[in-house]
């Protein structure tokens, strides 16, 4: 589900105009890692993208912004559910990160 939902996106994704770009930093290298991530805090697609790597489980690898830790702190404190329909934690999401911008 959450693959196909991606599938459907993935020409909007940011990281495509950055193809030597690390999405993959070791974890020492800060450098690497912010260019990373401000390429994804800029990206379209970057809620779908953190919940679809969740999901799956994919255990590298910088997506959404978040690495495998990040990501699962998050849906454990936004309480998301894997069996949950991806528009609804989408939304859950969303409602969240627009309560903390204010
Ligand atoms: S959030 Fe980051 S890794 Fe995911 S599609 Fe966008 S730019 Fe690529």
């Amino acid at each position: 589900m959450a693959l196909d939902y991606m599938l459907g996106l993935s020409e909007q994704a940011a990281c495509i105009a950055y193809p030597d770009l690390d999405f993959d930093p070791p974890k020492r290298d800060k450098q690497a890692i912010k260019a990373a991530q401000d390429v994804c805090f800029s990206c379209p697609i970057r809620w779908e993208c953190l919940l679809y790597a969740w999901e799956t489980d994919i255990p590298n690898g910088i997506w959404g912004g978040a690495y495998f830790e990040q990501r699962n702190l998050m849906a454990t404190l936004l309480g998301l559910s894997r069996l949950a329909p991806i528009q609804e934690s989408l939304e859950t999401i969303k409602r969240f990160t627009s309560s903390t911008r204010k």
